[in-house]
């Protein structure tokens, strides 16, 4: 493996400043400078995976995939916290579960690599904590059905292709992608494959409850193209995400990630 050492050092700089400022009461001008920054360095980590592949170097590029995974973990860490002093939850909450996913990639592929996650476990507990201390209790959906199963890394049939979802491969996390998915129930579960598969609005009173808010609206946001507008809304995107238990003592461990 070779990475250089300045772009090792600058991405424990661009990392370390960031989060120490992934808290509520830091100020908002400082968070979105270090979100400007991550976004600046990302491209040279992003250069420096395709001249990995192009080697055949693998550890090096699925380093880059978890210094990657790490930095925009972070960043949507603090997307959470400017959108929340902006009360918008809703974004918020995605943004959570998108920096949780991300920082439980990062782990993976650390641990893939032989490397400690410590920090980064604690750094998982301290969101999975930021998730039930800050926003209400969801609920979730999930869709049941039969489809393809597309692998992300070869895109084949990932039944048959023998590539292992989660895992890293030159630089790239397997995952996969649903074809011709035929859905044939949608679940209420507590513990869902995608946490941005959620209940956003409820019927109350002749008028719309947003169960983040507790407003009650006039209007739902306007529903996605075919779907019944009177129904309970979900709100669905793709995305990997882990879920796991509380650990107050954790918010008293290294999170650090460099
Ligand atoms: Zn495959």
């Amino acid at each position: 493996m070779s990475l250089a050492n300045e772009l090792v050092a600058e991405y424990d700089s661009v990392a370390h400043e960031a989060q120490t400022l992934t808290f509520l009461a830091r100020a908002s001008e400082l968070q979105r400078d270090a979100i400007e920054k991550i976004d600046q360095f990302l491209p040279r980590l992003a250069e420096c995976k395709r001249v990995a592949v192009q080697t055949s170097d693998e550890p090096a590029a699925n380093t880059v995939l978890w210094m990657e995974l790490a930095l925009t973990g972070v960043r949507a860490e603090l997307s959470m916290w400017l959108k929340l002093k902006g009360e918008d939850p809703e974004e918020a909450w995605d943004d959570l579960i998108g920096a949780q996913s991300r920082i439980e990639g990062a782990c993976r592929v650390r641990r893939q690599l032989g490397q400690d996650a410590t920090r980064f476990d604690n750094l998982l507990h301290k969101l999975l904590v930021v998730e039930r201390a800050l926003f209400p209790p969801q609920m979730f959906n999930s869709v049941g059905g039969i489809g393809r199963r597309e692998c992300s890394i070869c895109g084949g049939d990932y039944s048959e292709c023998g590539h292992i979802v989660g895992r890293a491969y030159m630089g790239e996390m397997c995952h996969t992608v649903l074809r011709n998915l035929q859905v044939h129930e949608v679940s209420i579960v507590d513990n869902p494959a995608n946490k941005r598969c959620r209940i956003t609005h409820f019927s109350d009173s002749g008028m719309m409850r947003n169960k983040m808010t507790w407003r009650l609206e006039e209007r739902c946001p306007e529903p996605p193209p075919g779907t019944n507008a009177g129904a309970t809304l979900v709100r669905m995107s793709q995305d990997l995400s882990g879920d796991g238990t509380s650990d107050p003592e954790l918010l008293t461990s290294s999170t650090d990630l460099t």
